[in-house]
């Protein structure tokens, strides 16, 4: 569809990257992007376990190995320092997530790659709009991926994805694998997959993809309302907001004790709430043959039994902040 063009032009260019073939899911441009750069059984690609699950899934349908390493307690983002010693012979990718909306911290990130000879493929599902030192999610990696579920800061219609790059050999070879590994119809250079994004959810991109900015503004208001509120509440760790990056609070997630019990207090005042994420991705069921056990992701598994994600999203009024922030707050003095 030209809708799909015209949609993927201006993606790209609002990332400051060269190119962006759009897909049907985050998880089809993660995927799409590993095998595009040659990723396949036999390598290994570090990435964090404190994600959704299709960062890593995405790695073994590729065929390759997930490693995971630990994360920064304040930022909830891979932890550079761990990354050097998790790197073998076998490494051939690190995919930093920029959860939560906060890109992770690429310049170490991008050192040790370099010194490595390791490519960086960014996991930007939940980024859109976001910057590190004045740079764009999107632009720091060989490649980066980004989900437009319609939960994320730029949500199609149904489900869409992209992936986005400077390098036009992996943006040929994303559309090649998308589309039953052709560039002309039934003529098959290889054996490729339908991973295409939908005209319609081309065309409802292009015009969503003005209001983004608006919106991811709208999200950055609401966390100041958050930050004020809270500010000198005991019992509580708001995320912190690296000075050099602008977080586009695609979820707000706090750390407390009893996370449970909070939640269940806050749904009886009407207010949702959610875990992102519930389990440390080492320690599922998926992941047993990798044989982890507890303690070997000790930040990971400590934040991860603590985080809650408040209320957030572009239509949030300050007045219902506020709410959410008295509420919490009478939870926590009733527990003190
Ligand atoms: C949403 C998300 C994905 C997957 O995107 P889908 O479009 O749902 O397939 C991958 N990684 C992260 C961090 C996400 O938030």
């Amino acid at each position: 569809s030209p809708r799909v063009a015209e949609f993927e032009k201006n993606f790209a260019g609002y990332c400051q990257a060269g190119h962006c073939a759009g897909v049907n899911s985050g998880t089809a441009a993660l995927f799409l992007a590993l095998k595009a750069a040659g990723i396949g059984p036999g390598d290994e690609v570090i990435t964090t376990a404190n994600t959704f699950i299709a960062t890593s899934a995405s790695i073994s349908a590729a065929g390759a190995k997930p490693v995971f390493v630990d994360i920064d307690g304040t930022t909830f983002n891979i932890d550079p320092r761990k990354i050097e010693a998790a790197v073998t012979p076998k490494t051939k990718a690190v995919i930093p997530v920029h959860l939560y909306g906060q890109p992770a911290d690429m310049d170490p990130i991008m050192d040790i790659a370099a010194k490595h000879g390791i490519i960086i493929i960014e996991d930007a599902c939940q980024a859109h709009g976001a910057e590190y030192k004045g740079k764009r999610a999107g632009s720091f990696g060989k490649a980066a991926c980004f989900s437009f579920y319609p939960g994320k800061n730029l949500g199609a219609f149904g489900e869409g994805g992209a992936v986005v790059t400077d390098d036009g050999r992996i943006d040929e070879e994303v559309r090649i694998l998308r589309d039953h590994g052709s560039r002309e119809k039934y003529m098959h250079i290889r054996e490729g997959f339908n991973m295409r994004l939908e005209g319609m959810q081309g065309a409802a991109l292009r015009l969503k993809l003005k209001k983004l900015d608006e919106w991811n503004g709208l999200r950055r208001a609401s966390a100041g309302i958050y930050r004020r509120e809270l500010a000198d509440t005991g019992g509580i760790l708001l995320p912190e907001e690296k000075g050099h990056v602008k977080h586009v609070y695609h979820l707000f997630v706090v750390r407390v004790k009893e996370r449970e019990k909070m939640q269940d207090c806050l749904k009886q005042k009407g207010i949702a709430t959610g875990f992102h994420y519930k389990y440390p991705l080492h320690l599922q069921e998926a992941y047993k043959y990798l044989g982890h056990k507890e303690g070997d992701l000790p930040v990971t598994e400590k934040v991860m039994k603590e985080i809650i994600s408040l209320p957030m999203y572009p239509g949030l009024t300050e007045e219902q902040v506020v709410y959410v922030c008295g509420e919490v707050k009478n939870f926590l003095s009733d527990k003190a």
